[in-house]
């Protein structure tokens, strides 16, 4: 079989932009790592109160049935993108200019088989011929045991918001392993805005999604009481979808404008935040059944491989530079080569979908162009 395009990345990004180009009539193929389609999203958890909270979750279960049955679209789950070359530059790049022009890539291919006792050179690796790639290779979750003052994995009341998620996707009630919560605090801004951690950028989706997880709890236990620690309010305004800054503080969900310094906990006891009021200096302290960290997004590890291989640009957090912040459009610079989703930098799950979509019409441009050249 012969593909037109190659998709690196089977998440919410890959997946929109490989069914679109496949309606469009490319024969597409679709390379995601792990068994099964939907990217970081299968992770998340509904967290509908008696009302949809428009979190985005189901979004990607959705694309991922049409994405199955979509004719001219070949899916190989459990393969993993190795090495993307170029075959020498062909006529019309020069005159093009950067992003411009025609290429043909070589993208080797490997079985994931991570759980075999093979060596890795014992893999065999299929090479495809296509006319364009798109990265859609998305993103690492910041590990929360990386900030060791808050105690993660140490304290058994600190956790993750993504641990709070799995208990969501498995139990639909938090009751089921914390039991009845009544005081519960969030610590925004986990691997993210920290130039220490290298992470000077803003994850964009956790102000929301601590949000939305602290009205599904007051929704699970009427009577909490939930503090949310955070640092720019600006950022979280400006962030917040409108229907939410509308909720922000609703009854029951106090905002403190501080990060705290210390987080301990006796075996048996509540977990203890000490914290100061940055305009008065003024020293906190308070006790909770739950201490949830809200970790952000790191770059994933194919961006340095996939820069190391064509010569990619990355930015300071690690992420995908497309030819100007200002294009949208997700070519890099390479004819031929596009990214979407948060390979780029972070995004949530409906701007990664959009994402998608405008990338595969920018791939339909570039190959409409490359049959004028030949
Ligand atoms: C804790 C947390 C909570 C969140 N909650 C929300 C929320 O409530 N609402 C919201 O809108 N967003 C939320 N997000 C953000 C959301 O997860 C992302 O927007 C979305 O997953 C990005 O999709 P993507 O396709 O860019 O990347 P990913 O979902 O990371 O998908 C990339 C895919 O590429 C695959 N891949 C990687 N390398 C290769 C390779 N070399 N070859 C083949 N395949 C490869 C990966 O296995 C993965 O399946 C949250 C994020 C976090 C961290
Ligand atoms: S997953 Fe999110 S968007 Fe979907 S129904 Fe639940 S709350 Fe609504
Ligand atoms: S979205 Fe909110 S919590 Fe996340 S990094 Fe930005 S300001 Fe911090």
């Amino acid at each position: 079989m012969e593909y037109q395009v190659l998709v690196a990345g089977g998440g919410t990004a890959g997946m929109a932009a490989s069914l679109e180009l496949a309606r469009m009539g490319y024969q597409v193929l679709l390379i995601e790592k792990k068994e099964e389609l939907g990217g970081q999203a299968l992770h998340l958890a509904c967290v509908a109160t008696d009302q949809c909270q428009k979190c985005g979750a189901c979004l990607p279960l959705q694309l991922k049935n049409e994405v199955i049955n979509q004719p001219g679209l070949t899916v190989r789950t459990g393969h993993e993108v190795r090495e993307i070359t170029v075959q020498g530059e062909q006529q019309g790049d020069h005159e093009a200019g950067p992003g411009r022009g025609r290429r043909q890539y070589t993208v080797q291919v490997q079985s994931a088989g991570s759980n075999s006792d093979k060596e890795e050179s014992e893999f065999s690796l299929t090479a495809y011929q296509v006319e364009a790639v798109i990265i859609a290779t998305g993103f690492k979750v910041f590990p929360a045991e990386l900030r060791g003052e808050f105690g993660y994995g140490r304290y058994a009341g600190v956790v993750s918001s993504l641990d709070l998620e799995q208990v969501w996707l498995k139990h639909s009630t938090l009751s089921a392993v914390y039991g009845q919560l009544q005081r519960v605090a969030f610590i925004q801004c986990v691997g993210s805005r920290d130039r220490r951690a290298g992470n000077p950028y803003c994850s964009k989706v956790c102000c929301s999604y601590a949000l939305r997880m602290a009205q599904r709890m007051k929704w699970e236990f009427p009577e909490i009481e939930i503090n949310l620690f955070y640092m720019n309010f600006q950022e979280q305004q400006r962030l917040l979808p409108p229907e939410m800054v509308l909720q922000a503080t609703p009854p029951g969900i106090k905002r403190i404008r501080s990060i705290p310094a210390r987080v301990y906990q006796y075996p048996g006891q509540k977990v203890v935040l000490d914290w100061e009021l940055p305009a008065s200096g003024k020293q906190q302290s308070n006790e909770y059944d739950l201490v949830v960290l809200s970790v952000g997004i790191t770059a994933g590890d194919f961006n340095h491989r996939v820069s190391q291989q064509l010569g990619l640009n990355l930015d300071a957090g690690g992420f995908l530079e497309t030819i100007s912040p200002e294009d949208r459009s997700g070519r890099e610079w390479m004819p031929g080569v596009f990214s979407a989703g948060t390979c780029r930098g972070p995004a949530d799950l409906p701007t990664t979908l959009k994402q998608g979509k405008q990338v595969a019409n920018q791939v339909n441009n570039y190959l409409k162009f490359n049959l004028r050249k030949v």
